[in-house]
């Protein structure tokens, strides 16, 4: 039982409608809603109350929550709107990062995606007709003008949805030779025997793991066979005795045995990216003159664009699959459309290296990350007057995200380090600011790579890494 004194408190409470009536709370009612503070309300006072009924708090407690009343039902309501998507920044050196929204997009994407969002637009209509027009149009244009001589092409949801359509169409109730070294996972969802059963697809393994000839594929095909299938093994190499028939030789069975063959590419790379040191990946546009029907792959992998799956090839396998009724089901909405057609603007113009993000992190050389490295580690070291230990050390970005993600490219790492506090504590520190960082802990250091931190928010990741000398982190 309570003192007297603390009943009397307890009665004493603060009502909801004297408080729904002081300024400070009225002026709220206006960009939240009457409804919402008074929840809030609600829930605060039946908080002091508790506070209150405990044996610690007393009158001065009541007065102080009484004076910060507006500013806590404000801090409430504005963390109800705090939204779990928000911007970071990527200092773990993986170019195609799926857990942190895979790429940037380019300048010229993002003005597309402004354009058409708070308007009405052309989506399925055609000016000249004046009449209902189709939406797989939109980027069909520029997806041709990329390939020599044309091709046609389907725009869905995401590559997985692609592969899933293109089965479905082509050999539901059929069956589907695949090499058995090409039964990829994907990013622990996508397995190409599950998405071939969701597809209604039968899959006929051949080879084994390690290898694969032409006559495992010929003595496969039989009545039942309906498409010939290669599944580009993006994110792992099987290594040493090993062999996989090269799609032209494949092409030449499917023509001889009147079978399409349908390469999966995953990564999207529309550019010859030997150069810049990715060596394992086939532009889509080879893929094609090599004699594939039709190739599928993401938007958002190399090709830098917006979430999505392309469909690409023969123009009567491409009329099919878009009459199949799935196609409504794993369609893109504008927004999607526009921000695909930006970046492909960018590849048309010949400006993709320049305009799109994680072409342009590619082709950064490491002499120019290591610049940047040092005047990074310069600035920590000043801004946290020498209490953050700072140096620079080669190392390697990935390509990453199911796309090449072993090829390495040459970096310059940030490391930094602070008296006694352990790398996973100056991980965890970096990643609990706003905007979070993502580090790396490579041989129980934490590092950074700035091969995929932009240049406007190096200031904000040496700012990062300086607090980190701060005595309570950064949080
Ligand atoms: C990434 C990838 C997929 C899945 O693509 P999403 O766009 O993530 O759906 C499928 N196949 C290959 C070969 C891939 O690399």
């Amino acid at each position: 039982m309570a003192p007297p004194s603390r009943r009397l408190l307890l009665r004493n409470l603060p009502k909801i409608d004297a408080l729904q009536r002081l300024p400070g709370v009225e002026a709220l009612c206006t960009a939240h809603g009457r409804e919402r503070v008074t929840e809030t309300l609600r829930i605060l006072v039946e908080e002091l109350r508790q506070e209150l009924a405990g044996e610690k708090a007393g009158q001065e407690r009541m007065d102080i929550w009484m004076e910060q009343l507006a500013e806590s039902v404000e801090t409430r309501l504005q963390e109800d709107l705090h939204t779990l998507l928000q911007p970071a920044i990527n200092a773990t050196g993986v170019l195609v990062h799926t857990n942190l929204g895979r790429v940037p997009l380019a300048a010229r994407a993002i003005e597309r995606m402004r354009e058409v969002a708070g308007v009405y637009s052309t989506l399925e209509y055609d000016l000249a007709k004046g009449c209902r027009g189709s939406r797989s149009v939109h980027a069909q244009r520029l997806l041709s003008r990329l390939f020599p001589g044309g091709v046609e092409a389907h725009v869905v949801n995401n590559n997985a949805a692609a592969v899933l359509l293109a089965l479905n169409t082509l050999a539901e109730g059929k069956e589907v030779v695949v090499s058995r070294g090409e039964l990829v996972e994907i990013g622990g969802s996508f397995r190409i025997p599950d998405v071939m059963r969701k597809g209604q697809a039968i899959l006929r393994e051949v080879g084994s793991t390690n290898r694969t000839r032409l006559s495992d594929y010929e003595e496969a095909i039989g009545p039942q066979t309906a498409l010939l299938l290669k599944v580009h093994t993006s994110n792992y190499r099987i290594v040493g005795f090993t062999a996989q028939v090269p799609l032209p030789e494949l092409v030449r069975l499917g023509k001889r045995r009147g079978l399409p063959v349908m390469l999966d590419q995953g990564s999207g790379n529309l550019l010859d990216l030997a150069p810049r040191g990715v060596k394992d990946e086939s532009p889509a546009q080879s893929l094609l003159a090599q004699g594939a029907d039709l190739v599928t792959f993401s938007g958002d992998k190399l090709l830098g664009g917006p979430q999505a799956g392309i469909l690409a090839g023969r123009s009567d396998l491409i009329e099919r699959i878009r009459k199949n009724p799935l196609s409504r089901a794993l369609r893109v909405d504008k927004i999607t459309y526009a921000a695909l057609e930006g970046t492909l603007q960018a590849y048309v113009t010949g400006r993709a290296e320049e305009e799109v993000p994680v072409l342009r992190m590619l082709a950064e050389t490491a002499e120019s990350l290591k610049a940047r490295a040092r005047r990074c580690s310069d600035r920590v070291r000043e801004l946290s007057a020498g209490r953050v230990v700072a140096e620079i050390l080669p190392g390697s970005s990935l390509v990453g995200g199911g796309a090449a993600p072993l090829e390495e490219l040459p970096t310059w790492l940030l490391a930094v380090g602070c008296r006694d506090k352990s790398a996973n504590d100056l991980e965890e520190a970096l990643r609990r600011r706003r905007p979070p960082v993502i580090a790396r802990i490579q041989d129980d250091r934490l590092v950074m790579d700035l091969r995929t931190v932009p240049i406007d928010q190096e200031e904000e990741l040496a700012q990062a890494a300086a607090a980190l000398g701060e005595a309570r982190a950064t949080r």
